[in-house]
């Protein structure tokens, strides 16, 4: 099985209670964008790697931009705020990904 392919269901129960796209803030989010990106070896089908867009034109616009280090930031926290929100349960395949991403997840934001 592809590691870097979100499970389909696991994204379904996770997000249907969601109506923001983490990019424009708009209510039609139709996609999920992998935020540490299917070309990077870190990618993963964590949850926690999961960030809902507008797929047009949000995430299809603007993937340069939101592969930064500075977006990737920004949706990591705010997907990590989101999921515990949701009292989700991280799973071991969760914690090394946030491990391996920790710095991103300790930048600070300005916003
Ligand atoms: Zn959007
Ligand atoms: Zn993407």
């Amino acid at each position: 099985m592809n590691q870097k392919i979100f499970d389909k269901d696991t994204m379904v129960s996770l997000w249907s209670d969601n109506y923001e796209c983490w990019f424009c803030e708009g209510n039609r989010p139709d996609s999920i964008h992998h935020i540490i990106p299917r070309s990077d070896t870190f990618c993963s089908n964590s949850p926690l790697n999961s960030a809902p867009m507008c797929n047009y034109p949000c995430h299809l616009n603007n993937h340069g931009l939101i592969t930064t280090e500075k977006w990737k930031a920004k949706l990591l926290q705010k997907t990590i705020r989101y999921l515990l929100k949701q009292n989700y349960a991280l799973t071991q395949q969760d914690l090394e990904f946030y491990l391996k991403h920790q710095k991103l997840y300790e930048q600070h934001l300005d916003s």
